[in-house]
C-alpha cells in the first residue's frame, strides 16, 4: 500500500505526474479540484457552495475540503494506494490529513512562477468530454477543436489571468506551510518541474525507489494537467 501527496503550483504538471504514477502502480488519483469541478458541472448543492470560489480561484473553506477529502478516501477502493492531489492547501488541511492517515510521501513539484504563467495561460479544456490540452506541449490537430470528440476547446474560468495572480498569491501563503510542516517529518521531496514531463517522473521515482519508469509500458501519453 502507497500513500502519496502531491504539492505543486496551478501548471506544475501535478494532474500529469499523478496520472502516470496512478496508472503504472494501480494507484488511485484523486484530484480535489477535479472533485469540485465535477459538482459545479452536475449542478449539486455542493456545487453551488463552491462554483464562485473555483471560478474565481479561490480556496474553498477547510471545512468542506475535509468532508470532500474524508468522504472520498472513505469509499476504500485503494487496495494499492492513492496519490491526491491539490490537497492539503492550508496548514489546517495539511494537520487534519497527518492525524487521519500515514502517509509514505509528499512530492513537491517546484516550478518558478514565469513558468507557471507561461503554462498555464496555453491551457484548453474540452468542452465536451473533458480532454486537457495545452497549446505549448499537447495541440489538438484542429484548432479550437478536441481530437477525440470534435468539441470546443475552451479556457478553464480559473485559468484567466486574474484568477491566476489570485492563484498564485494564495499560493505561495498557504503551500509554504504545509511544505514546512510535511518537511518537519522528512516526508518531502522536491523535484524541478521545468523538466519535460518524463524526465519529471524519473526524478520522482528515483526519489521515492519506485520503480522506474517505462513509457512504453504505462501507455504513452497522458493529457497534460
Ligand atoms: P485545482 O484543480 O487543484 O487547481 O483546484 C481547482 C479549485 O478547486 C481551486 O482553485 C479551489 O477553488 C478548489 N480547491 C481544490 N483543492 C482545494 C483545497 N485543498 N483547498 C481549498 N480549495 C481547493
Amino acid at each position: 500500500m502507497r500513500k502519496y501527496v502531491i504539492l505543486g503550483v496551478q501548471g506544475s504538471g501535478k494532474g500529469t505526474q499523478s496520472t502516470l504514477l496512478a496508472t503504472d502502480l494501480d494507484l488511485v488519483h484523486i484530484s480535489v479540484g477535479d472533485i469540485f469541478r465535477w459538482h459545479v458541472k452536475s449542478h449539486t448543492k455542493l456545487g453551488a457552495q463552491v462554483r464562485r470560489l473555483v471560478a474565481a480561484g479561490e480556496l474553498v473553506g477547510d471545512d468542506l475540503v475535509e468532508a470532500v477529502v474524508r468522504e472520498r478516501l472513505q469509499q476504500h477502493d485503494w487496495n494499492f494506494g492513492f496519490i491526491i492531489d491539490g490537497f492539503p492547501r492550508s496548514r489546517r488541511q495539511a494537520e487534519f490529513f497527518l492525524e487521519s492517515y500515514d502517509i509514505d510521501g509528499v512530492i513537491h513539484l517546484d516550478l518558478p512562477d514565469d513558468e507557471v504563467r507561461r503554462r498555464v495561460l496555453a491551457r484548453r479544456l474540452c468542452s465536451r468530454c473533458g480532454m486537457d490540452y495545452n497549446l505549448i506541449a499537447h495541440r489538438p490537430e484542429t484548432e479550437g477543436r478536441c481530437d477525440v470528440c470534435g468539441g470546443e476547446l475552451v479556457t478553464r474560468e480559473d485559468d484567466a489571468p486574474d484568477a491566476l495572480a489570485t492563484r498564485l498569491r494564495e499560493y505561495h501563503d498557504k503551500i509554504d506551510p504545509v511544505v514546512e510542516l510535511f518537511r518537519g517529518k522528512e516526508y518531502v521531496t522536491t523535484v524541478d518541474a521545468r523538466d519535460d514531463k518524463v524526465t519529471v517522473q524519473r526524478s520522482i521515482r528515483t526519489r521515492l525507489n519506485l520503480p522506474p519508469y517505462a513509457p512504453e509500458k504505462s501507455g504513452g501519453e497522458v493529457a497534460a494537467e
